[in-house]
């Protein structure tokens, strides 16, 4: 560990137990056994606030990967799991969830760490999250079953259908959410009897790691959760094509998971893509204008803006937009850029230093388009992937920072002078992550929410996410849903039985 890094962590007092996990060599966990990669190699993981390196992480081989599959499929096929009944399942994931509790401040200082995210968010919406997931699908285990039919053909028959696990999920998450995002795929896929192989972002694999020893500590079964890191180039290719994965569950960029896509489907493989956004924000002329200033930002900043359905396209009725804009600067303003274990951090560094100059040369980008630059648009001073949270005005849709996902803290915004022309700027987009409405008019939001094209729609508030309700895109930002009863249908086959009676 760099001495930097070593300062920066001993600053903030971070605990015993995440200084151990950080100071020991790092192994990936297949079938139970911890190891390195086969042929040895390893990659740096930056802290993203001093610039230093924390430490280094596996990358696997495809060798690794062949191992971590036949694991998967062996319990799959006939393993401890497969025998296990329902509620030993739902006992399992609850036991799991107890243990996240029990080290929660421990993953949110790691998550902390690693992503550069604020550690007091990463303990309430990251870790807190992810707790929630396993509770909820503990739930489902034991409510899983078919139902009989009542068929009209000529004859006598028992009809009726069984719920089946796919079988080996395999799992590719992306860097702006790590052990929340895996809970989402895990949860759900352990409560309906699958194994899997799960690949980390490159960028952000300690917690997943860190969790792999509490899937140990709770006692399921070897095999059934293998962590594999390593390059999405490599392992994750690997994943998409292989034969021994019938399902694939991934979260990442639209361009990604086309071509994992387009792999899955020459095997038949079962598919969730949970991909980008550009999520609009419609703020009618009724609505509380301060109110919904705070929570245009919140919804646009979270996270440092590396959030899937952040609201990044904000339309603003214009009679009230002069006065959005001087609430939501007033509100922006108090946000502070800090390290992300500072405790009163809002927006800490990007991930790293490749995304922040990213979004920087997105700021650009739009500063040439001709959209006028608000209030922010800079990197911090000092060390650190930080970019100033940054808002445009009067922003054209044609423009790229209007059209493309920008992944950091850039809101755009525009005026609109009617309600139809708010739905079409809004949906006048490749993406349909979600949207959000700011109104107390219940006539008008009713009438707008069938209007918007978008898998979630906000309404006096951004990014309310639960494990009950479903989340996943319209249009290019998706198919399929992780969470509520919905994620089920994407894990299970339906067998249809037909027994002729006598
Ligand atoms: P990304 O580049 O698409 O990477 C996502 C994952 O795919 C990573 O684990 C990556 O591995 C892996 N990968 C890369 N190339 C691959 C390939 N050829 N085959 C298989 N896997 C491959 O996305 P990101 O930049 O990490 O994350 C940001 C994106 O995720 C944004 O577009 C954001 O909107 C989206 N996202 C969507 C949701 C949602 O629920 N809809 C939630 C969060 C994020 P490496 O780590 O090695 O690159
Ligand atoms: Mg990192």
């Amino acid at each position: 560990m760099d001495s930097k890094v070593k300062h920066y962590l001993q600053h903030f007092g971070i605990s015993e137990a995440t200084q151990r996990f950080l100071t020991k060599p790092q192994k990936m966990f297949i079938g139970g056994a911890w190891v390195e990669a086969s042929d040895g190699a390893s990659a740096e993981v930056v802290e993203p606030y001093t610039e230093g390196v924390l430490t280094r992480i596996p990358m696997a081989t495809r060798a690794d990967l062949e191992r971590a599959v036949q694991a998967a499929r062996a319990q799959f096929d006939g393993g401890a799991w497969r025998r296990l009944k329902p509620l030993e399942r739902e006992r399992l994931l609850h036991r799991l969830a107890d243990l996240i509790e029990l080290n929660a401040a421990e993953l949110a200082e790691l998550e902390s760490i690693d992503t550069g995210k604020s550690v007091v968010q990463a303990r309430e919406v990251d870790i807190q999250g992810t707790i929630d997931t396993f509770r909820y699908f503990a739930g489902w285990a034991s409510k899983i079953h078919g139902r009989t039919a009542e068929p009209s053909l000529p004859g006598n028959y028992l009809a009726y259908t069984r719920k089946e696990p796919v079988g080996v999920v395999g799992v590719i998450v992306p860097w702006n959410f790590p052990l929340q995002t895996l809970s989402w795929k895990l949860g759900a896929a352990l409560a309906c009897g699958c194994t899997l192989v799960v690949k980390p972002a490159e960028l952000t694999s300690l917690s997943a790691l860190r969790f792999a020893e509490l899937v140990q500590e709770a006692g399921i079964p070897d095999g059934v959760v293998n962590i594999v890191t390593g390059r999405g180039s490599v392992v994750g290719e690997a994943m998409s094509t292989h034969p021994g994965i019938d399902k694939l569950s991934f979260t990442g960029s639209t361009p990604v998971g086309c071509t994992v896509g387009k792999a899955a489907m020459d095997q038949m493989k079962r598919l969730t893509l949970e991909l980008g956004g550009k999520s609009p924000v419609l703020v009618l002329a009724d609505a509380d204008v301060a109110a919904a200033a705070r929570a245009v930002a919140n919804g646009a900043f979270f996270n440092s803006g590396q959030v899937c359905d952040a609201g990044t396209r904000a339309y603003v009725h214009r009679s009230i937009y002069d006065q959005f804009l001087r609430e939501l600067v007033d509100y922006t303003r108090t946000l502070k850029l800090a390290p992300g274990l500072d405790p009163d951090c809002f927006i800490g560094p990007l991930v790293s230093r490749q995304q922040q100059e990213r979004v920087l040369d997105y700021i650009e980008i739009g500063r040439r388009e001709g959209a006028e630059l608000y209030y922010g648009g800079q990197p911090a001073e000092g060390p650190g992937y930080f970019v100033e949270p940054t808002v445009f005005v009067n922003c054209r849709n044609d423009m790229r920072i209007v059209r493309e996902e920008i992944f950091g803290p850039v809101l755009v915004t525009a005026p609109f002078d009617d309600e139809e022309q708010a739905v079409a700027l809004a949906n006048d987009s490749p993406f349909g992550l979600a949207a959000a409405l700011y109104s107390n008019d219940l006539g008008r939001v009713h009438r707008l929410i069938p209007l918007l094209q978008a898998g979630t729609v906000y309404v006096n508030a951004h990014s309310t996410i639960d494990p009950s309700m479903p989340f996943g895109g319209y249009k290019q930002s998706g198919y399929g849903k992780d969470l509520g009863a919905e994620q089920l249908d994407y894990l299970l086959e339906t067998k249809a039985v037909w027994i002729t009676l006598p």
